[in-house]
């Protein structure tokens, strides 16, 4: 799932470059569209609200010509639902979301968001309804304010403040020097991994998205944080779709619905038990250190 990570860091940089740049800066996907990244279509639509309906009907892709990264890749996510990405490295999951969120297109098949052709959506229309909790929070050189008030550019002091109370952030930055004006580094450093997903959960909330995409962190926080998250990411899911790489048992056996990948397809769906109840693959990896399996 870290390759997902990497256009998004690059916008990261990028918005870190046009932040000094352009007054009252633009969210990194619009500088991305100004980059030439994207083209719409001429006769692009733009949604206004979403239900969060997702469906993939019969989506193959690969990198390059060569093999298939996605074969016949099928699902559906009624508004509201989380679905689980489980399956080894390599298997597909982060490309399965990058292609939702069209930093590629499939070469056969349909992505729908709320029965719209995504290709037919426009691109920065898209991403504004979605939210992204990855597992390196890209945040740029500013204070505690301005990182969670990337999620909305408009919003007052006090929104940032609730947004901060709802991810559980707003405690650990209380006790920070500064509080909400301390200023953090790119890299982030001064403030632990788990706080700084506190602080993407928090932005994430302020963004308020009708879909979500959640990569799971696979190293190793500290107990009374990692619920911390956990609490949070609960309040952020309710009444959103997800999408979920999941790497823990606890959230993979809450989804609604958990599709198995493997080598570009799914070989298993089901809730955790019926997927137990098979047998296969999904209830081989209980079997073995979980974690290892799916990391
Ligand atoms: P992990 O859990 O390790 O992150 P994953 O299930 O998310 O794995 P993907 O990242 O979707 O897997 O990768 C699927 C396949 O596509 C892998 O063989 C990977 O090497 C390849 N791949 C991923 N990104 C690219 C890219 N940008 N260019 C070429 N090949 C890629």
């Amino acid at each position: 799932a870290r390759q997902f990570i990497r256009p998004l860091n690059d916008l990261a940089n990028q918005f870190n470059t046009f932040l000094s740049a352009i007054a009252g800066a633009e969210r990194v996907f619009e500088v991305l569209e100004e980059n030439g990244e994207v083209s719409d279509e001429q006769d692009a639509i733009e949604l206004t609200a979403l239900r969060g309906e997702i469906v993939f009907s019969n989506v193959s892709f690969s990198y390059n010509k060569d093999g298939k990264t996605l074969r016949e890749v099928e699902f559906r996510v009624a508004p509201g639902e989380t679905l689980a990405l489980v399956g080894p490295t390599g298997a597909g999951k982060s490309t399965i979301v990058q292609l939702l969120s069209r930093f590629y297109d499939a070469d056969a098949g349909q992505i729908l968001i709320d029965g719209h052709d995504i290709t037919s959506i426009q691109r920065a229309n898209l991403r504004r309804h979605m939210g992204f909790v990855l597992q390196d929070t890209f945040l740029f050189q500013g204070t505690i304010r301005d990182n969670i008030r990337y999620g909305k550019l408009d919003a007052t002091d006090a929104d940032v403040e609730q947004a901060a109370l709802s991810a559980n952030a707003h405690t650990f930055i209380m006790k920070l020097p500064m509080q909400y004006e301390t200023l953090l580094k790119q890299d982030g450093s001064g403030i632990s991994q788990g706080q700084k997903q506190l602080l993407s959960i928090a932005r994430a909330i302020l963004a308020d998205p009708s879909i979500l995409i959640l990569d799971e962190a696979t190293s190793s926080i500290d107990t009374i944080t990692e619920l911390k998250i956990q609490e949070a990411l609960f309040r952020l899911m309710k009444g959103r779709t997800s999408i979920v790489i999941a790497h823990r048992l606890n959230t993979i056996q809450q989804a609604d619905q958990i599709l198995v990948i493997d080598g570009g397809t799914v070989i298993e769906r089901g809730s955790h038990e019926e997927l137990l109840e098979e047998k296969g693959f999904y209830y081989g990896l209980f079997q073995n250190p979980f974690h290892d399996e799916t990391a």
